[in-house]
């Protein structure tokens, strides 16, 4: 599936290895029918100009690019924020929103914790708006509510979005890059890690919008996804 509807609100993947360039994670487009300057972006894929021109054009059909009012870092690594400099000059309204630690990569284009040497590339530094601690909260429309959870382990500045229509009794977790890798190099950190994925499960999410795999739709298909990377990087096999 590509596209949730919850009343009102619309979420989109408007791109991915294949819809935007090979080299992107998934994108997702949160916009709610009834309010306009509502609508998130969720990452930014990696930054080429054909991936940036295909990221706009599939907004522009769900609705105009100066609607989005957000735009959502949920981590440091390329192929999430490469574009987030070139994406900012397209939607100078939008303001970016960034944990600390992922902001501190950000502006320093680091090329180690940004994985952009990983991928022999560089990363364009950028500036973030809004530097969150531990959570944002904002609502969308007249019954969502979109906030932002600090869930690090694959790197110290991940965070996650989550969605509540509180008409449609539905949730929608953002969670990129749930699979890890875990390296030394970002950073990462498998305890806090297996910590953050227990604070997903209780989460309880309808749809996980993951940051390779699409979409993944049901309350047990989204908990047995997380489950599996559990039981993959379990104390047993680590
Ligand atoms: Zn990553």
């Amino acid at each position: 599936m590509t596209s949730i509807q919850l009343e009102t609100i619309s979420i989109n993947l408007i791109g991915s290895s294949s819809l935007s360039a090979s080299e992107d994670c998934c994108i997702y487009l949160v916009s709610d029918r009834d309010s306009s300057n509502s609508s998130i972006l969720i990452d930014t894929g990696a930054g080429s100009d054909r991936s940036i021109n295909a990221i706009c054009r599939n907004m522009e059909a769900i609705n105009p690019v100066s609607e989005v009012c957000y735009i959502l870092v949920t981590h440091a690594h390329i192929d999430h924020v490469g574009g987030l400099r070139t994406m900012k000059s397209r939607l100078p309204q939008a303001k970016v929103i960034a944990h600390t630690y992922a902001a501190d990569v950000i502006r320093k284009g680091d090329p180690v914790r940004s994985a952009a040497k990983w991928y022999n590339t560089s990363l364009l530094s950028a500036e973030i708006d809004i530097e969150i601690g531990d959570t944002f909260k904002k609502p969308i429309g007249k019954s969502g509510t979109f906030q932002v959870l600090h869930t690090p382990g694959h790197t110290p500045g991940s965070v996650v979005g989550f969605l509540t229509s509180h008409s449609a009794y539905q949730s929608v977790l953002f969670g990129q890059d749930i699979h890890g890798p875990f390296m030394s190099e970002f950073n990462s950190d498998i305890d806090r890690w297996r910590q953050s994925m227990e604070t997903l499960l209780g989460l309880e999410a309808d749809y996980l919008c993951e940051g390779h795999f699409g979409i993944i739709e049901g309350k047990k298909n989204v908990r047995e996804f997380i489950k599996g990377y559990l039981r993959r990087y379990s104390y047993a096999n680590s």
